[in-house]
């Protein structure tokens, strides 16, 4: 079969970027079991000879960095400067699993009265990564450095759209020093993921993408008797009691709903306000909102670049419109600009009810959902009335409240109280529900693609 070619597009302007020549999938399949066969070596490695590359691997992201946050303007128009902030996550995250990974897979001693018996963390295999453009490195390492200090090799399939991302991030880990083979990208199309899943060279899959393709990617690893660790979409919500302060809540919400162009799983997406601070919450909300400009993604000041590309900017005006013909007030944007590109302005919905697109689906854009609760509890239950549960918020004058609320209440994996989601090395990351299964991150996450081996001698 031919290979298929990948066209970069500046969605910024609209223009062609390079094309990029794929791999056919007899390519893919050599270069998957190229991996596999890396693995027989990698695996017998020490943990501080994983620790060496991959502390490498982060000074080759940091050294690279404006290289690496262009790269991510040019194909799907991130700012530079959430670029540069994201190449940095990138390079910790490298940092802290050289550092932890001996800690976090240490043998386990189990005490049984007698025999000596212990767990040890094994590796599995080659995995393969199926990924998304919104965050291109920090999605790829996140996955990549804790499986790679496992012992584990990797195989990349990333979004189409970012094929320069793609073969950097195999360049990086090249450069680092790891093996080869111990991280290859596959420049494939979708329905060439599936021989890959089969193959036997490949023991497990990760996902971080849609629903529908997590639901796809997991059914045919399901089908081969294959773990899947899945990242998928999110509608997180944030409740805003009534005993916050209302501008620092509508600070936090818009932070929230905005990072990234709010082209993020965990941006906030529905804002369950109490009647009684409704209206003040409102304009609150539309004053930090409207501080996200549209401009320049290569300017440094730019908030607001442009989306990853036109289709998914109509897709977010759809949404908008058919909200507002459904009874939605419009308090900010709203309007496609008369400008070649992905453009879409920072955008408030209000009176926001279930049936309407910002009630029930992912609004994935700079479109904000505020939504009238009566109280505490109500606002609990319209927060959990969503097919997703990845992240969620609580924004109120009262810490123990909040951590209440965020503990035993909200149907989500993450729970942040007073503070927009983020993820962080050090904390689990993933959701429940639609939103997926499994972590990622943290101690959690370097343990789904082990073999959890109990060992017992008599
Ligand atoms: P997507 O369309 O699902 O794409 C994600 C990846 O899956 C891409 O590499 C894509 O390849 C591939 N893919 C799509 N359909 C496939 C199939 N049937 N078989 C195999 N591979 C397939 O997602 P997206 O629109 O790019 O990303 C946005 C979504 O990802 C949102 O829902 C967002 O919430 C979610 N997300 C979740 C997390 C998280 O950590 N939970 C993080 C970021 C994003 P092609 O590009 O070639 O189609």
């Amino acid at each position: 079969a031919m290979a298929a070619t990948f066209q970069a597009h500046d969605p910024a302007t609209g223009q062609a970027g390079p094309v990029y020549d794929g791999h056919t999938d007899q390519e893919a399949l050599d270069i998957t079991r190229a991996a596999r066969t890396c693995f027989e070596t990698w695996k017998r490695t020490s943990l501080p000879e994983r620790a060496a590359p991959m502390r490498r691997a982060a000074q080759v992201l940091r050294r690279r960095a404006s290289e690496f946050a262009a790269l991510m303007t040019d194909e799907m128009g991130k700012t530079l400067t959430e670029g540069l902030a994201e190449i940095e996550k990138c390079a910790a995250h490298c940092d802290h699993f050289a550092e932890h990974a001996e800690t976090y897979l240490a043998e386990q001693a189990v005490d049984m009265g007698g025999p000596k018996a212990k767990v040890a963390f094994r590796p599995m295999g080659t995995i393969l990564a199926v990924m998304p453009w919104n965050f291109p490195f920090w999605q790829v390492i996140r996955f990549a450095a804790p499986t790679l200090m496992a012992g584990n090799t990797a195989v990349l399939k990333h979004a189409s759209n970012v094929p320069g991302c793609a073969l950097a991030l195999e360049a990086v880990f090249r450069e680092a020093g790891f093996p080869a083979d111990a991280f290859r990208t596959l420049l494939i199309p979708s329905k060439s993921v599936q021989a890959i899943i089969e193959d036997p060279a490949i023991a497990a899959v990760s996902l971080t993408g849609s629903v529908p393709a997590g639901r796809q990617v997991a059914s045919q690893a399901a089908g081969v008797l294959k773990k899947s660790v899945l990242e998928l979409g999110g509608s997180d919500a944030y409740l805003v009691l009534e005993d916050v302060d209302v501008r620092g809540a509508a600070q936090i919400a818009a932070a929230a709903r905005m990072v990234n162009g709010g082209q993020s799983c965990i941006a906030g997406k529905r804002f369950i306000v109490v009647a009684e601070i409704r209206a003040a919450f409102e304009a609150a909300l539309v004053d930090a909102m409207a501080a996200f400009a549209m401009g320049d993604p290569r300017h440094q000041d730019t908030k607001l670049g442009p989306l990853q590309s036109v289709e998914a900017r109509d897709e977010i005006h759809r949404q908008v419109t058919e909200s507002i013909a459904r009874g939605a007030r419009l308090l900010l944007g709203g309007q496609v600009p008369d400008r070649p590109g992905a453009w879409y302005p920072a955008t408030v919905l209000a009176g926001v009810v279930p049936g309407m697109p910002a009630h029930d689906e992912e609004v994935f854009g700079p479109v904000a959902a505020v939504i009238e609760a009566r109280d505490e509890a109500d606002a609990i239950r319209i927060a959990n009335d969503s097919p997703f549960g990845l992240g969620s918020g609580v924004l109120t004058g009262d810490l123990a409240r909040g951590e209440r609320i965020a503990t035993e209440e909200l149907e989500a994996g993450m729970s942040f109280v007073n503070q927009n989601v983020r993820s962080d090395s050090r904390l689990p990351f993933g959701g429940v529900k639609h939103s997926g299964f499994g972590r990622e991150c943290a101690d959690f996450g370097i343990r789904e693609f082990v073999n959890i081996k109990s060992v017992l001698v008599h």
